[in-house]
């Protein structure tokens, strides 16, 4: 381990302890709270925790971080362990905070027996109301010098279920001058009447975050807590729970922050999450707007892509602000190497070619993938029906659109160079089709059209649903749980009848529909008979 060069300033802090602490394994651990699916910013901490853990040839454990009964559930633990495994990470120990409660509640009873715990009789207000601020003091609770027989007995009563939720709390007993507010006596456990997922009703009194956490680290032999700067505040609580609690044998572990991923335009809150899926914004976690693993994945990303992002935005000690399109280019660059190109309309427009034989069906070639050297091709049918797209044609062009204008020219892909002649109109003045014929001499013309189309022959396409997702909320909008129903965008999806070849229908994974974007099959609401299929990127930065 002395000859690994660090990458980033974890990695530096971890060498030198290596070397002042004689540490033999680097075990790191992540400790998600199953009440609600892994986001984005997840993948970052459990990118950073699995490989920096890999880097030094040690372990993670992965534990649920299980102390909030009133919102845990077993179906979010199965959806993390899912994700988890999905990103492609393995953990050593799979463990939860809860099965630890026996020893937490242990180290809470020695420290009573050392006078550094008291049972205090304030309501949660009180408590709030007597901390202090920034620059004041805060006041030292009137229940603070019980004695440690009296503290035994009512923490045990507490245990016991005698009293009822938030009459009472053990705090810890350290000093109420202390210039970081976490260190004024903080509460480390409070009586709950829940029912716990796994423990069902077995506690009633359950330990904040703040001491089971540091405890849980403790006693797996976690040497490295990695967690997101927001925790900064926190750290000197978790030293202080580290050197009191004298049950603890063997290494220390210690904290680490960094920065958290905070993603332009993007909220990345579990309150947030749960409200937009209750009131049914998003269908479900899973949804494709939602920044959720499950999101990600059933839009059509794939684990690399999202540890490439995590790679590409670094370790650092400071919390910024990182660009959507960092991701996406991700995603792009990947699916550019392996995404089968297949052709597709998305927003059709008719097109007849009036000078092509009604019978006549040719095959015209299309490559799987033009950015693979000797990549296969497959075969699409040329007839004298055709859909084109809508924006690949109009009637009064902007200067500079070199593709379909009445009367112009264009080149039809892997096929002929076509001309409009006429625009037919329905009776609602829409256009219904346009009437176009084959330049079959175009080069003895010297015409030279310099815009190329996709297109299907509408007897060789079938007809699919196609949805391209955009923010959730609208452009410039903050989350405000008030005022959601006013901030949601309306046009977060946008579906389109499109059609596409019949090869597509086989594809499973990416595809790209050449000159548009890269898509995939909604695995979730996409059947037989009604494909419905999901833009998971566009071709291009649109920036
Ligand atoms: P909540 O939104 O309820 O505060 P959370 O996002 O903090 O929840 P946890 O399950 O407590 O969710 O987080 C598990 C771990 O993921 C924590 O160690 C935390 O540091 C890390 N984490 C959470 N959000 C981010 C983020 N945006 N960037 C980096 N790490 C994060
Ligand atoms: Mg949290």
């Amino acid at each position: 381990m002395e000859n690994i060069t660090p990458s980033n300033f974890i990695e530096q802090e971890i060498v030198s302890d290596i070397k002042e602490k004689g540490l033999k394994t680097i075990v790191t651990r992540f400790p998600p709270e199953p009440n609600g699916y892994t986001h984005i910013g997840h993948a970052k901490a459990i990118c950073i925790d699995f490989m920096t853990a890999k880097k030094f040839k040690g372990y993670t454990n992965l534990r649920m971080d299980d102390t909030n009964p009133s919102k845990e559930s077993m179906h979010y633990v199965k959806a993390l362990m899912n994700d988890i495994k999905w990103l492609g990470f393995k953990w050593k120990h799979m463990y939860y905070a809860s099965d630890y409660y026996e020893f937490i509640y242990d180290c809470a009873i020695d420290l009573i027996k050392q006078g550094k715990a008291f049972v205090c009789d304030l309501s949660a207000d009180e408590i709030s109301a007597t901390r202090g601020t920034l620059t004041e003091p805060g006041k030292e609770s009137p229940y603070r010098n019980r004695s440690i027989e009296e503290n035994l007995k009512l923490f045990e009563d507490m245990r016991a279920g005698k009293f009822a939720d938030g009459t009472r709390t053990l705090r810890a007993k350290i000093d109420m001058a202390h210039p970081n507010i976490n260190m004024r006596d903080p509460v480390i456990y409070r009586i709950q009447h829940v029912r716990h997922f796994r423990q069902g009703d077995k506690w009633c009194i359950y330990p904040m975050y703040d001491f089971a956490h540091p405890l849980s680290d403790a006693h797996e032999g976690i040497t490295h807590s990695l967690c997101s700067l927001e925790f900064e505040d926190h750290r000197p609580l978790y030293n202080w729970v580290i050197d009191n609690c004298r049950l603890i044998k063997g290494v220390k572990p210690r904290q680490i922050e960094f920065a958290r991923l905070n993603i332009d335009g993007t909220v990345l809150s579990k309150r947030y999450f749960i409200s937009i899926v209750n009131k049914g914004y998003v269908d479900g976690w899973d949804d494709p707007r939602m920044p959720t693993l499950a999101g990600f994945r059933r839009k059509g990303y794939t684990a690399n892509s999202i540890k490439e992002f995590c790679k590409r935005i670094g370790v650092s000690k400071s919390n910024s602000l990182v660009q959507p399109h960092i991701l996406e280019a991700c995603i792009r660059e990947e699916l550019n190497q392996n995404a089968t190109r297949v052709v597709a309309v998305v927003d059709p427009i008719k097109v007849n070619i009036t000078n092509y034989d009604s019978a006549k069906a040719e095959k015209i070639k299309i490559s799987n993938n033009p950015t693979v050297k000797n990549s296969k091709s497959h075969t699409m049918m040329f007839t004298n029906e055709l859909y084109i797209e809508r924006e690949d044609f109009m009637i009064e062009p902007t200067p500079k659109f070199f593709r379909l204008v009445p009367n112009g020219y264009v080149r039809l892909m892997g096929a002929y160079v076509i001309k409009c002649d006429e625009v037919v109109k329905d009776e609602n003045g829409n256009i219904d089709h346009l009437n176009c014929s084959i330049v079959y001499d175009a080069k003895e013309q010297g015409i030279k059209p310099k815009g190329t189309i996709h297109w299907l022959s509408r007897k060789y396409s079938e007809r699919v649903r196609t949805r391209k997702y955009g923010n959730l909320l609208k452009e410039g909008e903050v989350y405000e749980e008030e005022i959601l129903d006013k901030i949601i965008n309306p046009e977060s999806m946008i579906e389109k009848v499109s059609y596409v070849e019949p090869s597509a229908l086989k594809q499973k994974s990416n595809m790209q529909f050449v000159r548009m974007g890269y898509y995939i099959e909604d695995k979730k609401l996409s059947k037989k008979g009604d494909r419905i299929y999901i833009e998971t990127v566009s071709l291009k930065d649109s920036k």
